[in-house]
């Protein structure tokens, strides 16, 4: 499919396909939510938070741990009010509400829906792969911290997700984070597809990009309790040149 990138749209896109997850995905700020985790100490580094799933991911990893909520036309199960009731109710013991996925930049009434989580006085990060970064843009003000899965090198882009577009999506969404100066973090899964070589190549294109730290994840099952790839498991030379080229490595084992 061949995709505009100046209009944002995308085959998963709740406002150009016409699939939306039922009217209220399609008017005021409510995301259609598929899941609520009230508490969570890893979804934002260092902070308290509950984690909404939204419903809808335009991409289709193969690693994806929840691709239920990939497909846009699946109703919302966990009512938005939910969500704005949990953060008034834990003002105050909780740091901030993480919107994860799904793809939550997906739905046009993204922006909005993190500007009144915001509006509550709470903290609201972002978990996004930069699918809509026209729509991330819009959100920059209301978003307190970003989690970016930069996914593959460019040219393994649509190996990993399926879509053409996606390398240019993700990589604009990057620089935008970047020239925003919010808080972020980088990261990146690491799938099987990504040998050595891949690898110091999306290094090569971060570093380009004036990515300063960076993320490495394990690969886990889809059920998520198999640990298939660490990043201890990647060659002592390719971890000493990355330590040596961002300020900060995380590897998230
Ligand atoms: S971008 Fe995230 S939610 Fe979408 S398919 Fe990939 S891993 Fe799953």
């Amino acid at each position: 499919m061949t995709v505009n990138l100046s209009c944002d749209r995308d085959p998963g896109d709740t406002a150009c396909s016409g699939r939306g997850a039922g009217a209220s995905t399609r008017t005021g700020t409510r995301l259609p939510l598929a899941g609520l985790v009230e508490f969570s100490t890893c979804d934002w580094p260092g902070r308290l938070v509950a984690t909404a799933f939204c419903q809808g991911c335009p991409w289709s990893c193969p690693y994806c741990h929840n691709p239920a909520l990939r497909d846009p036309r699946a109703p919302a199960t966990v009512p938005w009010s939910d969500l704005t009731d949990l953060v008034r109710r834990r003002r105050g013991l909780l740091d901030g509400v993480v919107l994860s996925g799904g793809e939550p930049t997906v739905h046009p009434q993204f922006p909005t829906a993190a500007r009144e989580l915001k509006d509550l006085g709470t903290g609201v990060g972002l978990h996004t792969g930069g699918a809509l970064p026209g729509r991330l843009e819009a959100a920059l003000g209301a978003l307190d911290w970003v989690g970016l899965d930069i996914k593959a090198p460019r040219r393994l882009y649509r190996q990993l997700t399926g879509s053409d577009t996606a390398a240019d999506r993700a990589f604009e969404s990057l620089r935008l984070l970047r020239g925003s100066g919010a808080d972020h973090e980088v990261r990146t899964t690491l799938d099987l597809r990504l040998d050595e070589e891949s690898l110091f190549e999306l290094a090569e294109e971060l570093l380009a990009e004036g990515v300063t730290a960076f993320t490495l994840q394990a690969l886990r099952s889809q059920d998520g309790r198999t640990v298939l790839r660490r990043p201890s498991d990647l060659s002592a030379a390719l971890l000493d040149r990355w330590r040596g080229s961002f300020r900060a490595l995380v590897l998230r084992e």
